[in-house]
């Protein structure tokens, strides 16, 4: 209830307050503040995935100002020499308004990419999203299968499903590239698993449908017990360290990041930046309430 009021008059409040408790989790305004995060990052061995706030778009013109706002995102990446790549939420790119337009502006984007033998993550947004969004990755992947890979929802009843049939586009010299995450929007009973335990114990399961299968994934979880789960099914199946990395969110549970860091696992951390960090934040938080909780502890400490 409380975490559901203060996610609800949050908007409300003048920005420079909500800066306060979102700067812990966003890079800053600019490309400059999320090249200085990443160096950071690289500094401490963790490698980023880069993402410019931009979601909910209601005309193809704001699509086109995304794409092109990617497009320089990779030269400076490129050019600075910060080892990271890029993840795009399709709606950012139109998704929600003509799917065609939205697949030429991220063509461009995975290509620029390729073009510097780099990869694009596709983000996994809500479930209206979900066939649209592995459409467009299998459309992708066929041109550009070592540069795109997709977002997996361990919460979605239908996952383990997808990632069957998805076997086909994963094969030995190529393997399909998956961020395996819990999933972050409010989704109905119906279609989602709702409690605690039974997304941990499907996260697990997805997790060794993709070592068996010879996929590589990147684990996003904040969730200590899930880590522990990854690393027996690392150990049960010998798992090579070039088919598997660890991903978090910026600026959450550090101490967890560094221990996973120090056993001498890959680490990715999403770094999101952008002027429209105040929608992102405010959304982020209607979206799943729980998450005011969170924003409210980093006020006070880390990790
Ligand atoms: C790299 C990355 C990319 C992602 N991409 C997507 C995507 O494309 N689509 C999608 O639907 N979801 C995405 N997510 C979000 C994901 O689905 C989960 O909602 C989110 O990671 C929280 O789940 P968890 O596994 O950390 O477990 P939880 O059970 O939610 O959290 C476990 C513990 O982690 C800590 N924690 C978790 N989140 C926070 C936070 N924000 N601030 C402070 N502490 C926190 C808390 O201590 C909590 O008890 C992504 C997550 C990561 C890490």
């Amino acid at each position: 209830m409380f975490n559901k009021l203060i996610a609800s008059i949050l908007p409300y409040f003048p920005k420079k307050f909500i800066w306060i408790f979102s700067r812990a989790y966003i890079s800053g305004e600019t490309m400059a503040d999320a090249m200085k995060a990443s160096k950071d990052l690289n500094s401490q061995g963790i490698i980023v995935t880069l993402d410019v706030l931009g979601e909910f778009i209601k005309t193809l013109d704001e699509a086109e100002e995304n794409k092109k706002e990617y497009l320089e995102l990779i030269e400076e990446t490129e050019k600075q020499g910060i080892k990271g790549n890029y993840s795009l939420k399709p709606t950012s790119f139109g998704l929600l308004i003509d799917q065609e337009a939205c697949y030429l502006q991220m063509r461009e984007i995975v290509a620029k990419a390729a073009s510097y033998n780099n990869f694009c993550r596709v983000d996994m947004e809500d479930s209206p999203c979900t066939d649209m969004e592995i459409a467009l990755y299998r459309r992708l992947h066929k041109e550009f299968p070592k540069n795109v890979g997709l977002v997996i929802q361990a919460y979605l009843k239908r996952t383990y499903g997808d990632l069957e049939k998805m076997l086909d586009m994963n094969t030995p010299e190529i393997p399909t590239s998956y961020r395996l995450c819990k999933g972050i929007y409010v989704e109905s009973p119906a279609i989602a698993f709702k409690k605690y335990e039974e997304i941990n114990q499907h996260f697990l399961e997805d997790l060794e449908f993709m070592f068996k299968n010879k996929i590589f994934v990147g684990i996003a979880t904040h969730d200590k017990p899930l880590v522990d789960g990854a690393y027996e099914l690392i150990k049960k199946f010998n798992v090579p360290k070039n088919m598997y990395e660890f991903q978090m969110l910026y600026g959450v549970t550090p101490s967890l990041r560094k221990s996973i860091v120090d056993k001498g696992h890959s680490m990715r951390v999403y770094v999101p930046f952008g002027k429209k960090w105040f929608g992102y934040s405010t959304r982020r938080l209607k979206e799943n309430p729980k998450m005011a909780s969170h924003i409210i502890k980093a006020l006070f400490y880390k990790g």
